[in-house]
């Protein structure tokens, strides 16, 4: 029931519908040295620095709307991945939403990508570069069949899988979340190396893109840290249950009154719109 609501709140809301968040308003980043700032899903950023939008191993997707803002380290970290991924061949790396240009909460689409270091990369890797038109209106590649259960066998390819897996192996990764079918699948096609699925958590929706999280920077000393998640491969009864008809207890599709900003943050909105 709560997944229906969720659905059918997604294809309501666009964001013509949804109320501008004071974040949307700035437009440029906060100049000083870089410091994520906050939660994942409650913070902001000083200092982001902007994707480069010419790549030859990446594409960055609604340029349109200026969300490829981030932390230097997830800058560096798109570079990173992406190179390797280009240099082994695998196809084009599609860039989805990175955060804002202040960070902050988005008025649609994402609870989190507020402290400049998550971006979503989609599990889709062309071989030839889209066409500007393209990643203006990207057509997302639903990797998993109605029923949930399982990957669709046509779409899944194995470089998706070397994709998540150089992106995990990535130390600067903490966690990544993907639809539980599609952690359900990787599971099945590690074999022996598996450390790297501990950071490849089950979540609600992503059935066509990762979402990638970094860690702290050392020297963002205003940024909160999540525990690390569970020990082991995570294949276990913890993946099972999200097969179950019951969902486990989440707060994924509640709506809660947004907890206040940290001061800092809210002292950075204070000057910046007045
Ligand atoms: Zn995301």
């Amino acid at each position: 029931m709560k997944k229906t609501l969720l659905m059918l709140g997604a294809l309501l809301l666009s964001p013509s519908t949804l109320a501008a968040t004071p974040w949307q308003r700035i437009t440029s980043p906060i100049p000083g040295s870089p410091q994520a700032i906050g939660a994942f899903a409650n913070g902001c950023i000083v200092g982001a620095q902007p994707l480069p939008l010419n790549n030859p191993a990446y594409q960055v997707m609604r340029p349109d709307q200026r969300r490829y803002f981030g932390h230097p380290d997830l800058i560096l970290f798109i570079q990173r991945l992406t190179t390797q991924v280009h240099n082994l061949g695998l196809g084009q790396v599609l860039i989805g939403d990175m955060g804002m240009a202040a960070g902050g909460r988005f008025s649609s689409g994402h609870a989190s990508h507020q402290s400049g270091l998550d971006v979503d990369i989609w599990l889709q890797l062309p071989k030839k570069r889209w066409t500007p038109q393209m990643l203006l209106k990207p057509q997302p590649l639903d990797l998993v069949s109605a029923d949930g259960k399982r990957v669709v066998a046509r779409h899944w390819k194995p470089e998706i899988s070397s994709l998540i897996k150089l992106a995990a192996k990535d130390e600067q990764v903490t966690r990544i979340f993907v639809n539980p079918a599609i952690k359900k699948q990787l599971c099945a096609d590690a074999g022996s190396d598996r450390d790297w699925l501990r950071k490849v958590r089950p979540w609600f929706a992503h059935r066509a893109h990762m979402h990638v999280r970094l860690r702290c920077p050392p020297d963002s000393l205003e940024c909160q840290d999540q525990a690390p998640p569970p020990p082991g491969d995570g294949c276990d009864a913890e993946l099972e249950s999200w097969f179950l008809p019951k969902k486990p207890g989440s707060g994924a599709s509640v709506k809660r009154e947004p907890p206040p900003l940290p001061p800092s943050c809210q002292a950075l909105l204070d000057k910046h719109l007045l």
